[in-house]
């Protein structure tokens, strides 16, 4: 399992965007290694993701019985404090999925939280094929630093794979139901 192991996954994700290296960030649970046992695509996309991190206590559990001094790191939280860094840094913020009021929800409730919150652009989870185009037409003209994608699991993972080609630069996490959560 690729888990990565990093000191401290904020800062080096903050080095990274100030550095402009693209990156998938994987919040990986037992259920999603799962997944990966059944789905190649997945297993593969895990597999090439940037930071993979330990969300699921029984990820951690595992790896620690292997030796690994490991700490869990919820993925909301940690989303949660990459989007703090976004706006101390003004760096701007795309979110992709949830139900439409649901994605507003969020952006209302950081703009009241921080009125200088840097939003590039939002688009609700539920597209077909033909809108699927205007969604990435859209994320490629905001060229957003910070990418949140809630298409749930594994849908995001294998989308921002295919996608990601579109802001290269950009730090894309893979946040499942997080939209929900700070929708309130
Ligand atoms: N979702 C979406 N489009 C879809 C299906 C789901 O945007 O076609 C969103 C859904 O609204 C929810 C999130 O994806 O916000 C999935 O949440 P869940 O808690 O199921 O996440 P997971 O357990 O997969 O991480």
């Amino acid at each position: 399992m690729p888990v990565h192991i990093h000191e401290d996954y904020v800062a080096w994700l903050v080095e990274r965007l100030q550095a402009r290296q693209g990156t998938h960030v994987v919040t990986i649970n037992a259920e999603m290694t799962m997944q990966a046992r059944q789905n190649p695509a997945l297993a593969r996309v895990i597999q090439s993701a940037e930071l993979v991190v330990p969300d699921g206590s029984g990820v951690v559990l595992y790896l620690r019985s292997r030796g690994e001094k490991i700490k869990r790191c919820p993925g909301i939280e940690l989303s949660e404090q990459v989007v703090e860094q976004a706006v101390r840094n003004q760096w701007r913020i795309f979110l992709l999925g949830g139900a439409p009021t649901v994605v507003d929800q969020v952006v209302s409730i950081w703009q009241q939280r921080w009125q200088n919150v840097a939003i590039a652009g939002t688009h609700h989870g539920y597209f077909d094929a033909v809108s699927e185009a205007q969604v990435c037409e859209q994320l490629q003209a905001a060229q957003a630093d910070l990418i949140l994608v809630g298409l749930g699991v594994p849908r995001q993972e294998l989308w921002i794979d295919q996608h990601r080609h579109l802001c290269p630069k950009a730090i894309w996490i893979g946040v499942g139901g997080s939209f929900d959560i700070w929708s309130g």
